[in-house]
């Protein structure tokens, strides 16, 4: 920002992105233009709040005698609208700072979706932390008047064109404490000046406005904290009402819970759950929780109140019970706020399980929009069964991927001999319903979970436990604990001879270590499978527990990170492996061995999704190819020379 002195003016250029973003909002026409009005509204009922919370904390402050309220003042002639708070005011500097700059991230973003123009987006602008400039949608000049609540403070003037500067000279001495904004009209945009036009923006957005706001002498707007009164007397739309002005939502709220305690703590809590998550479109962290204390805001972004895992929830929570005058840290270490925060964890989580009861579709939205973030819950250890127990999965006895069920109706649906709670993680379904992994499951009726979030490889062994089921990845699990299980395949073959080719463990226990020269380091080791049916082989996990599943995702954020080497089983009655065995028997160092033995350790690889080295899989497949090809042509060539 330059500033060029004079005499008693003030000249200041805006930032390079406050111009960007002003110049998008005066040369487009949008439908939801009155979001100026809420937005300015808005900006006076913080300054109310923050004024009243110095006051309560006994803060000296100016002018104390001046009530708290709005004031909206219209001249339809001369074209203008004034909108006047008592608030907080600002200091020079706060002018400069707050009216000029933008310090909050997502702005480029904002002015990049505008700029793709959805006009219905301008609707968001108060989520940005740009709210105050939507003025110069409606205004061809703007000039603010203020005097900070400090009692030495003195008053300014700031006036601009949105154009690229604006100016700060000194104000009038007899300005009183707090804010005027007056908006000089555009010429399209005289309708602002019409009392029926305001008041009924007003009452569209402002309604829960907790301060009065008057129109000429007319107080528009109906105070009530409808957190405080029982719920009995509150209609849905009502509560939609206050939703989609607490939360600065277009749409009504999927879901909410209203109740309040008395003892042993007194307090109230109205929460409610948006359709959409905002945070996973990149509009950073919510934190929507208004705390009140004793009837006074202390924070509207009060990160305090619930547990980071539960973010997205937007409303209110008002408590006597806790210090006016208290500061976030000591807020954080409060032990009334520290109960309050667990009646209302465990209340919401059970909220949100009858919710998934009565209204599976809905709870499919809920899922879908804010399970990623429920899922860091996993580790609330006072409330990690309720946590868990909101978790969704697909699984492999799904009909599809579309499908989810809960860990009950999995431990519900168990084999009664399993004891474990199994998952599977991959891209999608096709990839786990395909594992070579999966097929022992398959063959035994065993249902694993898909886990298709990499985050799920934390989430669930984090949980260790569901309803007394160890929860275990299914390539580590043991599967000596299986056997009792019988397939359908053992079934059939009891009473028949077994017809799958054989080979005496020895000699196979032979051929996996001459394996495992071949391949070195590159796995662990090469033992023979238990749990393969059809596939010649695959990659599992060692028992080293969660490592080799963490490996795997702090590989993919840090490419150096080296993935520890996995165990190879290979399938004792597989023909491909059987012939490896007579070719081994021939010739243990026979170069075709050492070919199919890298080619069959690529294609296991690939399967598994830990292939970090394409060349080398390539070229040993490859090498394969060749020498197939070369023995498909060989009687020809005598007479191809
Ligand atoms: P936001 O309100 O989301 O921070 P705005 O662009 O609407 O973003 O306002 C920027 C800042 O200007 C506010 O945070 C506040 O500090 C200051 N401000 C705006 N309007 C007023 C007002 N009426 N009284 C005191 N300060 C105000």
């Amino acid at each position: 920002m330059t500033e060029t002195k004079s005499k008693q003016t003030n000249r200041f250029e805006f930032q390079a992105e406050v111009s960007q973003l002003l110049d998008i909002l005066t040369h487009s026409l949008y439908s939801h233009r009155d979001v100026f009005v809420r937005e300015l509204i808005s900006n006076a009922a913080d300054a109310l709040d923050k004024v009243r919370f110095m006051e309560v904390k006994g803060e000296p402050i100016r002018d104390a005698e001046l009530d708290y309220q709005i004031k909206i003042t219209l001249d339809k002639d001369k074209k203008w609208m004034e909108i006047s708070d008592t608030g907080i005011g600002m200091t020079k500097e706060e002018l400069i700072d707050n009216i000029g700059t933008i310090a909050r991230s997502g702005t480029s973003q904002f002015v990049k979706q505008l700029k793709e123009s959805k006009s219905e987006d301008i609707n968001l602008i108060g989520r940005f932390g740009v709210g105050f400039y939507s003025v110069f949608m409606a205004g061809e000049k703007v000039e603010i008047t203020t005097r900070s609540a400090q009692p030495e403070s003195t008053a300014y003037v700031w006036t601009s064109d949105g154009k690229g500067s604006f100016e700060i000279v000194d104000g009038p001495d007899d300005a009183k404490r707090g804010t005027s904004i007056k908006i000089f009209l555009r010429e399209d945009a005289t309708e602002f000046a019409e009392e029926f036009r305001v008041k009924n923006t007003i009452e569209t957005y402002s309604n829960f406005v907790p301060f009065p706001i008057y129109v000429g002498d007319e107080q528009v707007n109906k105070i009530s904290a409808i957190w405080r009164e029982p719920k009995s007397n509150i209609k849905d739309d009502q509560y939609n009402e206050f939703y989609k002005f607490i939360a600065k939502q277009p749409d009504d709220a999927l879901t909410w819970l209203h109740f309040s305690a008395d003892v042993p703590l007194q307090f109230n809590a109205l929460l409610f759950v948006p359709k959409t998550n905002m945070e996973l479109m990149g509009f950073g962290k919510e934190e929507g929780i208004h705390l009140f204390v004793k009837r006074v805001l202390v924070d509207s972004h009060a990160k305090e109140v619930l547990p980071n895992y539960l973010r997205f929830i937007h409303g209110v929570v008002e408590s006597d019970d806790l210090p006016l005058n208290i500061s976030r840290e000591t807020l954080q270490e409060n032990p009334y706020l520290i109960k309050i925060r667990n009646t209302i964890v465990g209340k919401f989580l059970t909220h949100l399980q009858e919710f998934g009861e009565s209204n599976p579709e809905g709870y499919q939205t809920f899922w879908k929009e804010h399970g990623r973030i429920l899922k860091e819950g996993y580790g609330d250890y006072t409330h990690k069964d309720k946590v868990a127990e909101l978790f969704r999965f697909n699984s492999s006895k799904c009909v599809d991927d579309k499908e989810f069920i809960s860990l009950t109706t999995y431990v519900d649906r168990m084999h009664e001999k399993q004891e474990e709670i199994l998952f599977l993680s991959g891209p999608n379904r096709d990839a786990l319903d395909n594992h070579p992994a999966m097929e022992i499951f398959k063959s035994k009726n065993i249902e694993v979970l898909y886990c298709y979030d990499p985050v799920d490889e934390f989430v669930l062994p984090g949980l260790f436990t569901f309803k007394d089921k160890k929860i275990i990845s299914a390539d580590q699990t043991d599967l000596s604990k299986l056997k009792d299980i019988t397939s359908a395949k053992e079934q059939k073959t009891d009473s028949k001879t077994d017809e799958t080719p054989k080979a005496d463990d020895k000699d196979l226990d032979k051929l996996a270590r001459r394996i495992k020269d071949i391949l070195g380091n590159k796995v662990e080791s090469v033992k023979l499978s238990e749990r393969l049916v059809d596939s010649p082989a695959v990659l599992v996990g060692t028992d080293k527990g969660m490592s080799s599943q963490m490996e795997k995702i702090m590989h993919l954020m840090n490419k150096e990170m080296q993935i520890a080497p996995k165990v190879m089983e290979i399938n004792k009655s597989h023909p491909m492996i059987l012939n490896m065995l007579s070719m081994y028997q021939k010739d243990a160092l026979d170069p075709m061995l050492t070919k199919m033995a890298n080619g069959l350790f690529a294609t296991v690889q690939l399967l598994d999704g830990s292939l970090d080295d394409p060349y080398t899989t390539v070229s040993s497949i490859q090498a394969i190819l060749s020498d197939a090809a070369q023995l498909y042509v060989k009687p020809e060539m005598p007479e191809s020379k």
